[in-house]
């Protein structure tokens, strides 16, 4: 089944008008219509298919759409085992959405979910999963490696764990959406606003409400930038956020590098798929940061879950400090969306939202109302 090939790539462009009732807004985007670019690939198996998306905020899919087609004759032609991965901007956007339909179809072939598929991986297939070029000074394939076959000890028992009680989370809507005071979580996201000094002086003043992180407190390029406001903010025990704007594991190892951030927040659409997040999931467990990914766009949630779950299980073997970014208001025209053991009111980290482990692999990113046209 793995021989199969790849024949076409199709790609739509799907918006969903959220700018209605301002659901998604922030303090960068005002009315934004969330999107997708969504990529279907068809096999010489006419019952075998893998879909895959992006996510934007409206504005500029189209041009995703493009970079796509763009793309598509790298994968068409090809089976699974001839397909790699690139490098930034709307290219990686355009490669997330190409690559997440190859692990979506793979996953199908194996019959499993996307996080099984990666849990019950060697961890030298994984590892040659992974693109080490720039990222070896930080990160060598032993090193990763070694994490992973560190990880093996009571691997069972946290997949075990995981079906049964799931992955904690939280929801990052907003406050003026009419959420109640109780239902807030305690976290900050400056959405990229501020200058350095400002975010330093801002988040001093916010103190006092102990946020655990400040997310995307200046330009998600400004490494250094994201390091004075980490040592800045230090002796307030506030943390600092970053990720889904982050283009590719070299930033990521740079932050890293800089003590730049104290929470990764990997985003399934932004970098080149599973494959580079494999890279960055690792490097965070080598410098002992926490992943917290983003998520809370079209399909990001139901992407990332698997990510996460591979990493408690396989990588990081911790859920100290750890949560997943969800939206309660998920998209119904995903087959795969993301289901909750249960919801209610609380605090972030106190497990009152659950992510139920997915045992279908059919629940993946198929978008019903676009399939059904
Ligand atoms: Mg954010």
């Amino acid at each position: 089944m793995l021989g199969s090939k790849i024949i076409k790539v199709s790609v739509q462009d799907v918006r969903f008008p959220t700018s209605l009732e301002q659901h998604g807004s922030d303090a960068m985007h005002t009315d934004p219509d969330y999107s997708v670019a969504y990529v279907v690939l068809e096999t010489d198996n006419a019952t075998l298919k893998g879909y895959g998306l992006t996510f934007t905020v409206g504005r500029g899919t189209e041009i995703v759409v493009c970079a796509v087609k763009a793309l598509s004759s790298l994968v068409e032609g090809k089976t699974l085992e001839e397909i790699i991965g690139p490098e930034k901007g709307v290219i990686h956007l355009a490669t997330a959405a190409i690559l997440n339909a190859v692990w979506d179809l793979w996953a199908r072939v194996e019959n499993k979910p996307l996080w099984k598929l990666l849990v019950d991986m060697e961890p030298e297939k994984l590892i040659s999963c992974i693109d080490f070029r720039y990222i070896s000074d930080a990160l060598t394939e032993q090193e990763a490696l070694d994490i992973l076959m560190k990880a093996k000890t009571d691997q069972k028992s946290r997949e075990e764990q995981m079906l049964k009680e799931g992955y904690p989370a939280y929801t990052t809507s907003c406050a003026w959406l009419g959420y109640s005071d109780q239902q807030l979580t305690q976290m900050i996201d400056a959405n990229q606003r501020w200058d350095v000094n400002e975010a330093i002086t801002w988040v001093t003043k916010l103190a006092e409400f102990r946020p655990l992180w400040i997310e995307e407190p200046t330009c998600p390029d400004d490494i250094l930038g994201h390091a004075s406001i980490s040592k800045g903010l230090a002796q307030f025990g506030i943390g600092v956020a970053s990720g889904e704007q982050c283009h590719n594991r070299v930033m990521f190892k740079q932050f890293l590098q800089a003590s730049a951030l104290q929470f990764i927040q990997i985003d399934s659409c932004r970098v080149g798929s599973v494959n580079e997040n494999l890279a960055i999931l690792l490097m965070a467990a080598k410098f002992n940061v926490p992943v917290c990914p983003h998520a809370g766009g079209v399909g990001l949630c139901e992407l990332v879950q698997h990510l996460i779950l591979f990493d408690y299980i396989c990588v990081s073997a911790s859920l100290s400090n750890r949560t997943l970014d969800t939206l309660v208001k998920c998209w119904k025209s995903l087959c795969g969306s993301i289901s909750f053991l249960k919801v209610t009111s609380g605090e972030l980290l106190s497990r009152s939202m659950i992510y139920k482990c997915h045992r279908n692999p059919s629940e993946g990113i198929l978008m019903f109302s676009v399939e059904r046209e």
